[in-house]
């Protein structure tokens, strides 16, 4: 039987409602399809780190979603807030600008429900995101690295085609606050629970800013004395703005995909953030290996900046306290980039990465 809210795509009965999709699932072990194999991840206590420092940290395993990454989450709620607000209809097209991981989250969903989906991408990503993306049906195209003010950056790409095509919607994941609802709804609540309500504080690096928001959002409605910290990567403005108020890029090109920013988007504004940090390509690489080394983890670059900057949190806090961040993504979508010789090399990151790690390298 489906209820008024509801609407079956393709068969896959889509909530529209946002939120009793996952009041519903809490309450079985059985996931509802693809759509169900998003959120409710492991929450997990990173050992060594946890034990070094005296603190637990804890980090969402969101590699375990669906679609292999944090953004899963995002896709699933931007593409029920196009269906909800009748800009997606039953075989419609889903058009979204991507560092490629909230592509990939959205080209699951639209082969679960029947839709298109075309992705542009900035010509600087993986290789591997760009695979799966094709090998999922969605038609890609890389452009130019340019800003966001440019009109030839690849979310203006993304819009400009969507407003060319009938039955087709520009998610906008960068200012389409359906993206911190799913953090508000979903990975917040999932932290809270799971820790019983016993957590310190919290850091996310930020893309568009939902994970950090939705999550930080949630848990201070909960706690206001819950840390909330920005982890920024090198050469983004958001460590600048949030400490000194001014949008300047800190130097450097970063080897992470997907954070870092050049401006303040609206799923950023009005976080509640108590502090920022910079952490720099060493100190994320080096936590990467570290992560794959001492825990058995193979995750992405992010995910060693948002452990890098559980940890120094850690130090700077004491012994005792309970800091949660997450593994974005594994480490599959970057074999090519992050675990060669030649790229490391050419950034200056080998020479700073620990002889322990040089085994886990090829090329
Ligand atoms: N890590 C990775 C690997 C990502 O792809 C992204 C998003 N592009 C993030 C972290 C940041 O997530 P958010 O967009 O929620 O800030």
């Amino acid at each position: 039987m489906i209820s008024p809210s509801t609407l079956l795509i393709n068969n896959v009965k889509i909530n529209l409602t946002l939120t009793s999709f996952f009041v519903r699932c809490t309450h079985s072990s059985i996931r509802n399809g693809l759509v169900g194999m998003v959120g409710r991840t492991p929450l997990v206590r990173l050992n060594k780190i946890s034990d070094e420092t005296g603190c637990d940290i804890l980090a969402k395993a969101e590699m375990c979603n669906g679609g292999g990454s944090v953004k899963d989450r995002a896709a699933l709620f931007l593409i029920q807030d196009a269906i909800r607000k009748g800009q997606l209809k039953p075989g419609g097209t889903v058009v979204e600008g991507t560092a490629g991981n909230t592509g990939i989250g959205l080209a699951h969903m639209c082969l679960s429900m029947g839709f298109k989906c075309v992705i542009f991408m900035p010509n600087n990503q993986s290789q591997e995101k760009i695979d799966i993306l094709r090998t999922l049906g969605a038609e890609v195209t890389t452009v130019p690295v340019c800003p966001w003010d440019n009109p030839n950056n690849y979310n203006h790409h993304a819009r400009r085609f969507a407003e060319s095509l009938k039955n087709a919607v520009w998610t906008n994941q960068f200012d389409n606050r359906a993206n911190r609802l799913a953090h508000i709804e979903t990975t917040g609540p999932e932290i809270w629970e799971e820790t019983q309500g016993k957590v310190d504080a919290v850091t996310f690096g930020t893309g568009t800013g939902g994970t950090l928001s939705g999550v930080g959002t949630y848990l201070k409605e909960k706690n206001r004395h819950i840390k909330v910290v920005l982890a920024d990567p090198q050469g983004s403005v958001l460590y600048n703005y949030f400490k000194h108020g001014k949008l300047e890029r800190t130097p450097g090109d970063s080897i992470t995909e997907g954070i870092g920013q050049g401006r303040l988007t609206e799923n950023l504004k009005g976080s509640p953030i108590d502090d920022a940090c910079v952490v720099i390509d060493t100190e994320a690489v080096n936590m990467t290996f570290k992560l794959l080394d001492e825990e058995g983890f193979l995750v992405g670059s992010t995910s060693g900046l948002n452990v890098a900057s559980a940890y120094r949190l850690a130090k700077e806090m004491g012994r005792g306290h309970t800091i949660v961040t997450c593994l974005c993504d594994s480490g599959h979508r970057y074999h090519a980039k992050l675990f060669n010789k030649d790229v490391l090399r050419k950034r200056g990151l080998l020479q700073t990465l620990p002889e322990q790690y040089h085994k886990y390298l090829h090329g």
